[in-house]
Parts: C-alpha cells; sequence; structure tokens
C-alpha cells in the first residue's frame, strides 16, 4: 500500500509529471492561482486526509479527534493572529462554500443582497443570475464607472433604495484597492451586513500592502489559495464590528457552515492552512507580498509603455485586466491562446461595457503571484510586459467572425496558424530561458 506513486499508477504519475513540467517551463500568470511550500504540500498529503471529524472541536460525532482538534484549534487561534479578528471558522471547503456559508447564516431566500456585477469583476458567488446565490436571494447588481474604478455613487443609491441585507465588497477581476471604509459606511447607514470577500487580497492584507476590512465589515471571507499561498480552501471570520451588531453571529456562522451546509472537515486541508498562515505570518512574507506588488506596478509599466492599455491605466495589488479593444471586439480568446503558445498562461476577462460577450470577452487578466514566489523581479516583469505586448501586435489582423457558424473554424485555422509562427516560437523560447533561471520547487521534486 505504501509503494511509490510511480510503481503503482504511472498513468497518473505521469500526468503529475506533465503537470510539473508545464508549470518548470511556463510562466502562470493567473492571479488566483500560486505555488505553495513544500511544508504546505506536506501538510496535505498524509493521514489527516483520512480522518472523519463532524462537529467543532470537543463537540465531535467521531471517536479519535484528540489531534484533529488540535490541529483545528491551532488553524483558528493562527487565523485570528493573522487578520486580527475574535472569530474564525477554518472548515469550508473553498471560498465558494464559505460565501454560501454567510448566505445561510445571514438571510432568507427571498432577501434582498447586493454584489459586485459578474461583468464587472465581480465573483459568481455575489448574486450572478447563473449561480444560485443570484436564484434563491434577491441580488442588486453593482458595476464600476467607465473609467474601471466602483461606482461609489450608485452603490450607495441602491442601497437606500433596495435596503438589502447583506452586502459584498470584494471582486475577482479588479486592480485597485476596495474601498472598505466607504462601502462600510453605506452598509451602516442602511443596517445592511457588510461582507469582505478577500479571497484575493487576503496575503496581501496579511503582508501589510492592502488595506484590512476588518474595522470596516462585519464578516470578512477567503480562500487559503491565491495570495495568501496555501491548500486550496475557505475561511470565514467574523470581527469585533460583526460581534457588536449581532453578539449571536460567531455561532451563526459555525451553524451554517456544519451541520447547514457541510458534512466532515478536510482535515489535511485545515493542517495546510495552518502552515499557510504561520508562512504568512512571517517577516519575509511582508517582502513577498509587497514584491508581488512592486512587480505588478512592473509589468503594467512595461505593458503601458509598449502600447497595450489597462482597465484604470494601471494597478495598485496583485493583477490587471487588460482592454483589447483597439485590437478588435472579442479579442481576448486569441490572445489567451496566443500567449498559451509560448508558455505563458492567463485568462480571457470581460473588460467594464465588454462591447463582447463573457465567452469571446475583450480582456485578458494577468497577475504576478506565482513569478513573484519563483523569485522574479521587476527586470523580469520588463521582458515579461515586452512578449505579452509582442504577441499582442503580432496576432492583431485576426477578428471574431461576427457569424456564429464561422468562429468555431475560423478559431481552429488561428490556433493552427499560431502553432506555426515564428515570432511566437523564438518568444516561447525566451521564456523557457528565463523560467529555468528561476527553477520552480527544487524542492517539489515531482519531476525525479
Ligand atoms: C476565487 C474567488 C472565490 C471562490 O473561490 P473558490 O475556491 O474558487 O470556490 C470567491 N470570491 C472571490 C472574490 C474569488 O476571487
Amino acid at each position: 500500500m505504501m509503494n511509490d506513486i510511480s510503481k503503482t499508477d504511472p498513468e497518473v504519475y505521469g500526468l503529475i509529471k506533465k503537470e510539473g513540467t508545464r508549470i518548470r517551463d511556463g510562466l502562470e500568470l493567473i492571479p488566483s492561482e500560486n505555488f505553495v511550500s513544500k511544508a504546505v504540500l506536506q501538510a496535505l498529503g498524509n493521514f489527516f486526509n483520512c480522518k472523519y471529524s463532524e462537529g467543532y472541536a470537543k463537540k465531535r460525532y467521531y471517536a479519535g479527534n484528540r489531534f484533529v482538534d488540535e490541529v483545528e484549534t491551532l488553524t483558528i487561534e493562527r487565523a485570528k493572529k493573522a487578520f486580527k479578528v475574535p472569530h474564525a471558522n477554518v472548515q469550508p471547503y473553498s471560498g465558494s462554500p464559505a460565501n454560501l456559508a454567510v448566505y445561510v447564516a445571514l438571510c432568507k431566500p427571498g432577501d434582498t443582497i447586493m454584489g459586485h456585477n459578474l461583468l464587472d469583476g465581480g465573483h459568481l458567488t455575489h448574486g450572478w443570475k447563473a449561480s444560485v446565490t443570484g436564484q434563491y436571494y434577491k441580488s442588486v447588481p453593482y458595476h464600476v464607472k467607465t473609467d474601471g474604478y466602483l461606482d461609489l455613487d450608485e452603490i450607495k443609491n441602491l442601497a437606500e433604495q433596495h435596503k438589502p441585507k447583506l452586502i459584498w465588497v470584494g471582486a475577482t477581476a479588479y486592480a485597485r484597492e476596495f474601498p472598505f471604509e466607504e462601502l462600510g459606511k453605506i452598509a451602516d447607514s442602511v443596517g445592511a451586513y457588510l461582507v469582505a470577500d478577500i479571497a484575493h487580497v487576503s496575503g496581501l492584507v496579511i503582508g501589510g500592502v492592502h488595506k484590512s476590512p476588518v474595522p470596516y465589515a462585519h464578516i470578512v471571507t477567503t480562500t487559503t489559495h491565491k495570495t495568501l499561498r496555501g491548500p486550496r480552501g475557505g475561511m470565514i471570520m467574523v470581527t469585533q464590528k460583526g460581534l457588536d451588531k449581532d453578539p449571536e453571529l460567531d455561532k451563526k456562522i459555525d451553524r451554517a457552515v456544519f451541520p447547514g451546509l457541510q458534512g466532515g472537515p478536510h482535515d489535511n486541508q485545515t493542517a495546510a492552512i495552518a502552515v499557510a498562515l504561520e508562512e504568512a505570518m512571517k517577516p519575509n512574507f511582508k517582502e513577498y507580498a509587497a514584491q508581488i506588488v512592486k512587480n505588478s506596478k512592473a509589468l503594467a509599466k512595461s505593458l503601458m509603455s509598449n502600447g497595450i492599455k489597462l482597465v484604470t491605466n494601471g494597478t495598485d495589488n496583485h493583477m490587471m485586466l487588460v482592454d483589447l479593444t483597439p485590437f478588435g471586439k472579442g479579442h481576448g480568446t486569441f490572445v489567451q491562446d496566443a500567449l498559451e503558445a509560448a508558455n505563458m498562461t492567463v485568462n480571457k476577462n470581460t473588460i467594464p461595457a465588454d462591447p463582447s460577450s463573457p465567452f469571446y470577452p475583450t480582456g485578458i487578466r494577468l497577475g504576478t503571484p506565482t513569478i513573484t514566489t519563483r523569485g522574479m523581479k521587476e527586470k523580469e516583469m520588463e521582458m515579461i510586459g515586452k512578449w505579452i505586448a509582442d504577441i499582442v501586435k503580432e496576432i492583431k489582423d485576426y477578428n471574431l467572425p461576427s457569424d456564429k457558424e464561422e468562429r468555431k473554424a475560423y478559431l481552429k485555422k488561428f490556433k493552427e496558424e499560431i502553432s506555426k509562427n515564428e515570432n511566437i516560437k523564438k518568444i516561447k523560447n525566451e521564456v523557457v530561458e528565463l523560467c529555468k533561471k528561476f527553477p520552480l520547487y527544487p524542492e517539489f521534486d515531482v519531476l525525479k
């Protein structure tokens, strides 16, 4: 049973190796991703995976939870210390279930909620119509202005008009600092709960390079696998402001997670969150978080000086949104595929008032967490920005056919042509050379 996977399951092992090679030889520029430490992987890959522990510490339904209780309590204490909050629940399986638990704790089906509109950079779980959060609750979306910044006047007017029970602040594709303080005032003025979803920026918050929502929000949710650099997972924190509004809020959150939504917690994931939180409280994580933002600003500068337009003309955090309208509607798909052919992984993304559709959007989103984890700095950002700009220009003459039937064949032909494009091949080779200088995870060992 304890035989190595390379012998017991060469098929899966082969795929793990291939994925290892892919990330080793490429630049992962998707801002929601990160590479974790060996310690985090070790905490994930052990027999804590095997335990059943429904309930909370000292109140479990199964025996044998002495050490699970200790590890979960340790994780909670670390979360409380890292974010300076009085209560934390570390059991949510991921960011989306954490957000669902907040609804279950605060709202009844049919209640009114407000959130950052998906097509303006918000998350599905903040009330988008395709998510149950937009179907079970009356969702009032708010938007960004044409300059890409949140429209605080609109948020205030909508809140006064609709009197929501809960207002979300936080997003998935927003390159500027979130106005927690202003949203806190708006929520207070209408008696709403303010929930800050800092899934993307939680590592920057701990690292001190993004304002903390804790003084302004009643509840804070986060993923643990983005800038926080831990295992996939989620957490819900209740602030002192939240407890002052509702002294039962901590208990309501805990009951919503279990038994409201989930069964047994993933104890190996909990252990790995503890490891990530401890790493994030070390002084060198402050440097890491600051470097993520410095790199992001340097990459933004390089892109703009090479003729690429960014939404809001820059960034305050780890990500940026490229506005591809000068190159044609729906150009995000082309750029995503062409960059992938050069070993640079990004995601296509809508931009504010996108002239195309979410499936063929007119932007791409990129960020610097993983390349900063690899040790790259401003000098490398300058090169990467130039490569991206060169590729955008290389494919500028492709255009999404307006006839939907024609699109599939056109995109197939596009992919064939870029796979043979000599200029893109040349950039790919330069990317691979750069990656060699910043070896991924000597400690990862997946390629051995
Ligand atoms: C990533 C993200 C989530 C969801 O996290 P999953 O782990 O993918 O479920 C929720 N909210 C925001 C703002 C996010 O960026």
